[in-house]
């Protein structure tokens, strides 16, 4: 395990500073998710840090406290929005979502903490809304300026938010998609859009769902980047301390399972809807502030760990080649976890910008899918495992040729050859 400074341990719980956090899952360290380098840059990658979940005993929140230097993380993102297929259909219904819900008069300025390339944003300039975008990453926020979003090259904190209020005035809307879980200051986050919403403004928030994350067993979803996994009940207390409160929230299936929640300033307008109380009530009833749940959801992963380990060895004894489907973040957490990238020979994915690198950490070599008939390994674990039906389905042929996949999750499963398509 590395010492390294670019990385250090928080001793306070992100949302109320509270110190009484308890360790609820240890994972096993990990490379940094994302980090898929071509093979000479991969000593780069090849560093594993701790990745441990705690729990908050004051306000019931779930977090990593173990922090990565934020632009050391995030200095390898290619990522944009429009190159993500399915991310624009998501966002045309969001912005058509948010405008008739809140009833948006044409002219309301919205605002997008994470903006990216503006995909959002572009939505709502079509429904006739002012539109401005906060982006940290410089390439993004130039591009998108350049392509009419205009697009503020900063960090979502207070001089920020002056900037705002003074260039453009008082925000309607603000929306932060999933950057209100990769933030390690989410309180000066929260404080900078408390600042800049208008009297009746809302501030819209997309996080992946910490109740779909334990109950769905979707454990590979911690990873560094990813630092807090949000629930209702430490959320609302959080906003309040923030000068805010949840009118609303709605579960929503991205991401294996998110909330979007509806805040406005504490004395808006707007009447909390009776589902705030309700998923609260839910929360309570799953246990989701309670440490031995977390205990059930670390033995529940131990077991499928156990098994598959135990087949991939067994296949190893025999000579089998095993091949690995999917080259993702949640593939980094699920190899490390289950310790089993040595037993995988080489990885295959869809996307091609991760053909010709290696994986972070075990540095298995990632090829294009259409590897799995020219190499003809006779097993495919399926790890990016929550696509696994669409997965098989496409490639039918593999196992019409006698190929075997393998599930990890939520059950450890493995298809008889010729499966019915
Ligand atoms: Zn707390």
């Amino acid at each position: 395990m590395t010492t390294s400074p670019i990385y250090h341990r928080r001793r306070s719980c992100r949302l109320c500073e509270s110190t009484q956090i308890d360790c609820v899952f240890e994972f096993e360290p990990s490379a940094l998710a994302e980090w898929y380098y071509p093979p000479e840059r991969a000593d780069e990658a090849a560093d594993v840090f701790p990745m441990d979940l705690f729990l908050c005993r004051s306000c019931g929140h779930v977090q990593l406290l173990d922090v990565i230097d934020p632009v050391r993380l995030f200095s390898c993102y290619q990522y944009t929005s429009a190159s993500s297929p399915g991310l624009e259909a998501h966002f045309e219904r969001y912005a058509k979502q948010v405008v008739e819900k809140l009833s948006l008069p044409a002219g309301s300025l919205v605002l997008d903490v994470g903006s990216n390339d503006g995909t959002l944003l572009r939505q709502f300039a079509g429904h006739g809304m002012r539109v401005v975008g906060i982006d940290p990453a410089t390439d993004l926020a130039r591009t998108a300026t350049t392509a009419g979003i205009p697009t503020l090259n900063a960090f979502m904190d207070a001089p920020t938010a002056r900037r705002v209020v003074e260039e453009y005035g008082p925000v309607k809307v603000c929306t932060a998609n999933n950057v209100f879980a990769h933030n390690d200051a989410l309180g000066n986050m929260a404080a900078a859009i408390g600042s800049l919403l208008a009297d009746n403004g809302v501030f819209v928030f997309e996080v992946s769902y910490l109740l779909d994350t334990v109950q769905g067993l979707v454990f590979d979803f911690v990873y560094h980047e990813h630092l807090c996994y949000h629930s209702v009940k430490p959320m609302d207390a959080f906003l309040r301390r923030h000068g805010m409160h949840l009118v609303d929230v709605e579960r929503v299936p991205s991401k294996g399972g998110s909330i979007r929640g509806f805040a406005q300033k504490i004395g808006g307008p707007r009447p909390v809807s009776p589902r705030v109380a309700e998923l609260i009530a839910v929360e309570e009833a799953a246990g989701l502030y309670d440490p031995s749940t977390y205990k059930a959801f670390r033995s529940r992963v131990d077991g499928l760990r156990d098994q598959t380990v135990h087949f991939l060895n067994q296949a190893r004894a025999t000579g089998a080649t095993i091949a690995g489907y999917g080259a993702s973040a949640t593939v980094t957490t699920l190899m490390h976890h289950f310790k089993m990238g040595k037993l995988i020979d080489f990885l295959v994915d869809d996307n091609p910008l991760r053909h010709g690198t290696v994986s972070p950490g075990y540095r298995v070599p990632v090829y294009h899918p259409d590897t799995l008939y020219s190499k003809r390994p006779e097993i495919v674990i399926i790890l990016a495992w929550r696509f696994a039906p669409t997965i098989m389905q496409n490639h039918a042929r593999f196992q019409q040729e006698g190929g075997t996949f393998v599930v990890p999750v939520p059950s450890f499963q493995k298809s008889q050859r010729r499966l019915a398509a």
